[in-house]
């Protein structure tokens, strides 16, 4: 197989590269690193299968097809996955996220059609906005403010749907589509501002974790190497053809709460610092996982205690 990643220089993207090489498959990786890293792709690198493009999948895609060209084939299945992910990194770069998530995923339709490949868009839970039912399912349609500070993303994200189920439609194009829930593991960058990066330095560094609002709202987190063998699973899947699928943990906490297992995995209490809670967070999330289960035969397995063990432990090093 020969897979193309855009994004492969991101957290969940270069776990993919890594996943697809381990697995023996050609890897082509692009991404303009506004919120990756080289360093992420150091593995990758040493792998003769392993092909690097610098470009923004916005701009100048015609080097994208040119460096593909002088290639013997082209990829087999297309993955998208370039995207600010983080609020805080979508904050500083709306514009982009507006414009890699529409303009950018119909390049990736297009693409894709013209290679006769498989597409994999990467959406994202948010999609489902404040949920309004719990836990979410695929069904779900959303509770999504159209122009609040998180809409660039989330309606970004919303409208690439709508653009891969467009080419479905009228091209028959071989695509799925996965939610996404919030994932965390290694190289997660200290500082892109989700809430386990920000609890784990801070634990590390000593300070006080800065719980927003009282702590009260859920989130349901996933450690990367389950999702990366969800993704895995969908994208050989003939009969995610044309579905909406999440992949994340069901396993549902409060911050408050989430707090208390970082200190116990760090072994001593944190303080905890309160700010406002951010504009339109959602109140609760939870995926409802079960067509993922009956349609992949994929749930996690990692626990959060053990996922946040692996997570420390990267940290901890001082290349990251
Ligand atoms: P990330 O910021 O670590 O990775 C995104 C990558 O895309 C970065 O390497 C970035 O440089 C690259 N990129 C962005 N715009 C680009 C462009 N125009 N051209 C080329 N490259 C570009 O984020 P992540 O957490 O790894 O998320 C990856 C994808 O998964 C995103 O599409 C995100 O929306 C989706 N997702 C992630 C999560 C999560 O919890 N991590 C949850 C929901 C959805
Ligand atoms: N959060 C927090 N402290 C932080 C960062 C985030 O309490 O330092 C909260 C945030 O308000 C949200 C949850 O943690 O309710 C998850 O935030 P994150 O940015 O990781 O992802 P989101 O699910 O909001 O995209």
């Amino acid at each position: 197989m020969k897979i193309l990643i855009t994004g492969g220089a991101g957290f969940v993207g270069s776990h993919l590269v890594d996943r697809y090489l381990r697995d023996g498959s050609e890897v082509v990786a692009v991404d303009n690193f506004i919120t990756g890293a080289r360093e992420n792709l150091a593995a990758a690198f040493k792998e003769p299968r392993f092909h690097f493009i610098e470009a923004d999948v916005t701009g100048a895609w015609d080097d994208v097809k040119e460096a593909l060209r002088n290639q013997d084939r082209p990829p087999d299945a297309l993955l998208h996955f370039a995207s600010p992910a983080s609020p805080v990194d979508y904050a500083n770069h709306p514009l982009e996220t507006l414009s890699v998530n529409s303009l950018g995923t119909e390049r990736c339709c297009r693409l894709a059609l013209e290679w006769g490949a498989r597409l994999l868009f990467a959406s994202t839970s948010e999609c489902y906005g404040d949920p309004k039912e719990h836990p979410q399912r695929e069904e779900y349609w959303g509770n999504v403010n159209p122009n609040g500070p998180r809409s660039c993303y989330d309606e970004a994200k919303r409208y690439g749907e709508a653009l891969v189920f467009a080419y479905v439609r009228k091209y028959d194009l071989d695509a799925r589509v996965i939610r996404i829930f919030n994932t965390y593991g290694p190289r997660m960058r200290r500082n892109d501002g989700r809430v386990v990066p920000n609890f784990i330095a801070q634990a590390l560094e000593g300070k006080p974790l800065t719980v927003y609002g009282e702590g009260k709202q859920t989130r349901s987190f996933c450690y990367v190497d389950d999702l990366v063998d969800g993704i895995v699973r969908c994208v050989a899947s003939d009969e995610t053809r044309g579905q909406v699928v999440n992949l994340g943990n069901p396993d549902e906490h409060t911050i408050e709460e989430f707090a208390e297992i970082v200190s116990r995995i760090v072994g001593r209490p944190l303080k905890r610092e309160h700010r406002p809670m951010p504009v339109d967070d959602p109140g609760r999330r939870c995926p409802d996982i079960s067509r993922a289960k009956t349609v992949l035969d994929w749930y996690p397995r990692v626990t959060l205690e053990e996922g946040l063990r692996r997570t420390v432990s990267a940290f901890s090093l001082p290349t990251i």
